[in-house]
């Protein structure tokens, strides 16, 4: 356990969610060795930052917030990691970093921390009775795990292939052994990470690793934490056996499959590996194998060469596939990578545009996804309190992975799954609205192939 004269360790990551995995696995370790984790307003010995280079911008960001920390803890230890503290080419201020740990060491940050600086106690990690406390300590409810790293394909936009090297798998019994001490704790969803998750299995120590669809049996069998969900996956590479896995109602409805762009075209510059066609295919495969299926996307603007009609096929498709949530990156170029050489760069004046009509396709296209759930009762876990022009409320999401505020949730909600009665759309049409099922309202919702959980 922490004591008073315990270093403080801050942490905080930029990007996609395997840096998240990766600093909740931080904070884990640094607590084990009896550091305490604060939040950002609190003094600190230390600081810990994952950076991200998967744009231009993302280095940028990263460059400002070791400057933000130095200057609100100038007397603490800088330790960087991440892709922007790994390629050769980005310059992050080397005078102010007391350590730099590249993305091929990562998974030993602390003990190489406290090996290189003396405020990190050196002893062995102790065990993992509070392995949660680190998560909530941040606030969070949901634990990353990370289970993959690294990719072997090429996408001309992408720097993470270089940034983060040869693919590698962890071992299913480390990741179980993860998961049932975060469930130990008190963790109700959990998050299998990765770079390309469809690839688990391939570079692991051992030859008997299993494949995706194989860690997740074998992550429902020897696991009981309540809600498993997976973090972006490739539309591509999954194995025969993954969809059987959603007939466990604890594997969540929902997958965020990366589309980058409706334009065969555009898609073979990218060098992407799945064509619209295979993309509508594995949608719909989906859609009729799993009750209440949530599907999200990636969508890049203004990519090297878009032509105004491969931008009408993009809005067509995604209008017609239907997303409950769409994220909308426009392109800027990424020193290092193929499509930062190609020619046709777009006009600002012209991404900005196609970005804000997609932002209004994928805010009507999440209208018409929630207004699917109005009228039902499914399990919500409760991750935060919040307040709108309505008044407070409790914020959580539905298995599929929608946006719920709950209204009149008791203050001990968050962090519990609890029945929500789901009555409509918010104002902004961007949430629903629920109230707690009084039990008054009707049984619990039983979709085809999941059952419901009550609060716990
Ligand atoms: S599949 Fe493509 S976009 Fe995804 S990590 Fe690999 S190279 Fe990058």
């Amino acid at each position: 356990m922490p004591t008073d004269t315990a270093p403080r360790v801050y942490l905080e990551t930029l990007g996609c969610r395997l840096n998240e995995a990766e600093l909740e696995g931080w904070a884990r370790d640094f607590r084990r060795r009896g550091c305490r984790i604060t939040a950002g307003d609190e003094p600190a010995d230390l600081l810990v930052v994952n950076t991200c280079a998967v744009t231009a911008e993302a280095v940028r960001k990263s460059r400002k917030l070791l400057r933000r920390l130095k200057r609100a803890h100038p007397g603490a230890r800088l330790v960087v990691s991440g892709c922007a503290a790994s390629l050769a080419d980005t310059d992050l201020g080397a005078g102010e970093i007391d350590l730099v740990v590249d993305n091929a060491d990562k998974d030993r940050l602390v003990a190489i921390a406290a090996d290189a600086l003396a405020l990190v106690p050196a002893r062995p990690p102790d065990a993992d009775a509070d392995a949660a406390e680190a998560l909530f300590a941040r606030g969070r409810q949901r634990a990353f795990i990370k289970v993959q790293d690294g990719c072997r394909y090429q996408c001309t936009f992408c720097i993470t292939t270089i940034a983060r090297g040869d693919e590698r798998s962890r071992p299913p019994a480390e990741i179980i052994h993860e998961i049932n001490a975060v469930a130990a704790a008190g963790v109700q969803e959990i998050v299998l990470t990765g770079v390309q998750l469809g690839g688990y299995g391939r570079g692991a120590a051992s030859p008997a690793t299993p494949d995706l669809a194989g860690l997740l049996a074998a992550v429902l069998r020897e696991t009981d934490v309540p809600r498993i969900r997976l973090g972006s996956v490739e539309p591509w590479d999954l194995p025969e056996a993954f969809w059987q896995r959603f007939t466990n109602p604890r594997l969540m409805p929902h997958l965020h499959l990366p589309l980058q762009s409706g334009a065969d075209t555009l898609l073979r510059r990218m060098a992407r590996r799945c064509r619209t066609d295979a993309y509508a295919q594995l949608v719909a495969q989906a859609r009729a194998a799993i009750a209440d299926f949530q599907v999200s996307t990636d969508v890049i603007v203004g990519f090297p060469g878009e032509t105004e009609a491969e931008w009408q096929q993009t809005m067509a498709f995604v209008a017609a596939t239907g997303f409950s949530h769409l994220h909308i990156f426009p392109y800027s170029p990424r020193a290092g990578t193929r499509a930062a050489a190609m020619p046709d760069q777009v006009p600002e004046p012209i991404k900005r545009e196609r970005a804000r009509a997609l932002h209004d396709l994928g805010a009507a296209l999440k209208t018409t996804a929630l207004r699917t759930q109005a009228g039902r009762t499914l399990p919500v876990l409760i991750e935060g309190q919040n307040r709108d022009e309505i008044g407070a409320y409790a914020a959580g999401f539905t298995p599929g992975y929608l946006p719920v505020r709950l209204r009149q949730a008791p203050a001990d909600s968050v962090g519990r799954i609890v029945p929500a009665r789901l009555l409509g759309c918010s104002d902004d049409a961007q949430a629903l609205e629920a109230r707690l099922d009084d039990g008054t309202g009707g049984a619990m919702h039983r979709a085809p192939g999941h059952h419901t959980r009550a609060a716990q």
